[in-house]
């Protein structure tokens, strides 16, 4: 019985308007930080959802308040039916746009178009193709590089998500930056966080902080531009006076972001995790295959939901792995 109509409030006030959902947990990258070396235990295929169960969630959240879906994963183009997936989306009123490595992006660009995808969020954690392979494990930066400029010639907004890792691609803080000198682009730097799996180690993580200090020696003062933020932006964005696109962090770790928070998360198999590092998670496809509503499932987890990161409030707290391990890689959660 639900007592409260706005089940995507939590006790804090947050209002949830934003669902991300995960359409596969495979890949075609296997990207250190976020796959193990020894893979994932992948969910029995008949628990991934098929494409009228996401939908049908998809559905119940745009009816209680979401007006914003990403689909991600792994890679959500690799899932057979994403093309199916994206249009019965797009019929949905909803801003929907998508999370992807873009190796295989230009297959879709039509498709893209047709749902009306406007914003598209590319990883890219180096500029040397060397790195590249060596962070992902396979050998396609070529092919990405060409598919995010085929992107931008199309006319999509890019953001580009690049994960630091110190002592690894710290030193391409500045190329990276350089790159929005010509090209109208967002890079993104994300500051490593742990999960299940990736070896996380503060040592490794490359802080916001950090990251100015680099901007800050390389550029004079007035030229480094602090920018607006969106409301319940998790970024904080800058721009280098006269260059054509902009950079921001994303500063999960030594920042959180959570006072704003809009953001829950559906996983393939699924289920709802109300955060990014919260180890619990709630199932919707079980009820929903029963014939049941799935609306106090979803009332309960946002309910459930932590002030701060899962829980993890403090640093000496998120450096307790024993707290994160229980949380899946995120692979299998949908960045
Ligand atoms: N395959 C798609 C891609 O790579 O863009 C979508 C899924 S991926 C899990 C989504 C985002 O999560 C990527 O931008 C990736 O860099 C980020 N990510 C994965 N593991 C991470 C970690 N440990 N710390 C920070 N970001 C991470
Ligand atoms: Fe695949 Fe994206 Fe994870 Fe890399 S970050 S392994 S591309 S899901």
């Amino acid at each position: 019985m639900i007592q409260n109509k706005n089940i995507l409030q939590d006790p804090f006030g947050r209002q949830h308007t934003y669902l991300r959902i995960s359409l596969t947990e495979l890949c075609n990258l296997r990207c250190t930080y976020c796959m193990p070396a020894e893979g994932i235990q992948l969910s029995p295929r008949s628990h991934i959802m098929n494409y009228d169960e996401v939908y049908t969630i998809a559905k119940t959240f745009v009816d209680h308040g979401v007006t914003k879906i990403r689909l991600t994963g792994g890679e959500p183009l690799v899932r057979r039916d994403a093309d199916v997936i994206l249009k019965k989306l797009a019929t949905l009123p909803v801003e929907l746009s998508i999370t992807s490595n873009a190796v295989i992006i230009d297959r879709f660009i039509d498709i893209l178009k047709e749902c009306n995808i406007k914003n598209i969020n590319v990883s890219l954690d180096s500029l040397d193709a060397e790195k590249f392979k060596e962070i992902t494990r396979r050998n396609d930066f070529e092919k990405v590089y060409k598919n995010i400029m085929l992107l931008i010639d199309e006319g999509f907004y890019v953001k580009l998500n690049a994960v630091l890792i110190n002592g690894f691609n710290d030193n391409e803080i500045i190329d990276f930056i350089e790159l929005t000198k010509e090209l109208p682009v967002s890079v993104r730097f994300i500051e490593f966080m742990p999960f299940d799996g990736n070896k996380w180690d503060k040592a490794k993580m490359v802080s916001y902080a950090q990251v100015m200090e680099y901007v800050n020696a390389n550029y004079d003062d007035g030229k480094v531009i602090r920018l607006k933020d969106a409301p319940n932006d998790t970024s904080k964005n800058y721009k280098i006076e006269g260059y054509k696109g902009s950079f921001a962090i994303i500063s999960s770790v030594t920042n959180p972001f959570c006072d704003s928070c809009n953001r829950i998360r559906l996983t393939a198999n699924g289920r709802l995790k109300n955060c990014l590092f919260s180890s619990s998670e709630s199932d919707l496809l079980t009820p929903l295959r029963e014939g049941k509503s799935i609306e106090p499932m979803i009332q309960k987890a946002i309910q459930a939901k932590f002030k701060v990161r899962g829980g993890m409030d403090t640093m000496e707290k998120l450096e307790q792995p024993d707290l994160h391990g229980n949380n899946r890689s995120m692979i299998a959660i949908g960045g």
